[in-house]
């Protein structure tokens, strides 16, 4: 008799018969990938997640297979792998892929993991059939629906990089007080919320000037209109923070002053660093908090085509 495989531990439980959702059988209808903000930054650069060597204690991680993490999970007192939200569609990602069964692993929330490939790896992995809807992950044929079982932590290993032009949506998310992948109580981003993570992300994405997918900041997920998520909110929380960093502006820069654009790009690297001081001493040389509001506009304008910044208008 073979043994069973070890994802039936795991498997989705039954299907709600009415509005309420039961936790071990939700809808899977999008992943995310979630990074740092200095790892976010990188991945705006390089305009995708770059896949990489496994490094935890994987089964994987002799093995030379890169791969991008993704995740259904939603960790409501605050995520561990950063606040820079990237939203994916989950049909679209898995569409015509092989599916293999990694392992399950223990760290707090039970782990399972699946990776997602265009490779044959039958040879180190076994197959994961999701129509058997005998693991965590359960595709429903006639109905053309995925659902998952949320009491496990659910980790999709994609092998390849991900592109950023295919994410649905991007948006900010509440890094947990203490605990993190990468230096566990010593993350300068923990407790971190999604508003100051927000800023810090837009004024660097405005203080550059590489292409980046701007159409993604201005969507919905879910169809859930998240103010706080808005990149127009986030601009006026940083134009309205700025100017009070200083008493008095000493210099002559106006809006249409030449250097006016370069400073204030310089100004919103220093405030994306949160390096105050940078900040004060290059915000004094324009004439006047006017002036570099004005200016702020038209860097908006210019990157992320918001019209005007106090009614939510967008030039299409
Ligand atoms: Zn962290």
């Amino acid at each position: 008799m073979t043994a069973k495989p070890e994802w039936e531990k795991f498997k989705v439980g039954e299907l709600s018969t009415t509005r309420w959702v039961n936790p071990d059988c939700q809808q899977l209808t999008t992943v995310s990938h979630v990074a740092h903000i200095e790892t976010a930054k990188r991945i705006f650069k390089d305009g995708k997640i770059n896949s990489g060597l496994i490094f935890d204690k994987s089964k994987l991680n002799t093995e030379r297979i890169l791969v991008a993490w993704l995740s259904p999970n939603h960790w409501s007192d605050g995520f561990r792998y950063g606040n820079v939200r990237f939203n994916y569609d989950w049909k679209t990602l898995i569409a015509n892929k092989r599916y293999y069964w990694v392992e399950s692993l223990a760290y707090g929330v039970k782990a399972c993991r699946i990776l997602v490939t265009d490779e044959d790896r039958s040879d180190i992995l076994e197959e994961y059939d999701p129509t058997r809807r005998d693991g965590p992950w359960w595709f429903d044929e006639i109905n053309d629906n995925h659902y998952w079982n949320g009491n496990y932590c659910l980790e999709i290993m994609i092998e390849r990089d991900v592109d950023i032009d295919d994410c649905l949506t991007i948006d900010f998310v509440n890094h947990h007080l203490q605990f993190c992948n990468i230096l566990p109580l010593h993350c300068e981003d923990c407790g971190r919320s999604n508003l100051n993570a927000g800023k810090r992300l837009i004024s660097y994405i405005l203080s550059n000037s590489y292409n980046f997918p701007r159409k993604k900041f201005l969507g919905t997920i879910n169809a859930e209109k998240c103010i706080k998520d808005d990149v127009v909110y986030i601009v006026r929380l940083i134009m309205e923070s700025l100017p009070d960093y200083i008493d008095q502006y000493s210099g002559d820069i106006t809006s249409d002053s030449d250097v006016a654009l370069p400073l204030a790009k310089s100004i919103l690297s220093y405030y994306s660093d949160e390096d105050k001081k940078n900040c004060e001493k290059l915000l004094s040389l324009f004439d006047s908090a006017d002036e570099f509001i004005k200016t702020l506009e038209k860097l908006c304008v210019k990157r992320f085509r918001v019209k005007h910044l106090y009614e939510e208008d967008y030039l299409s």
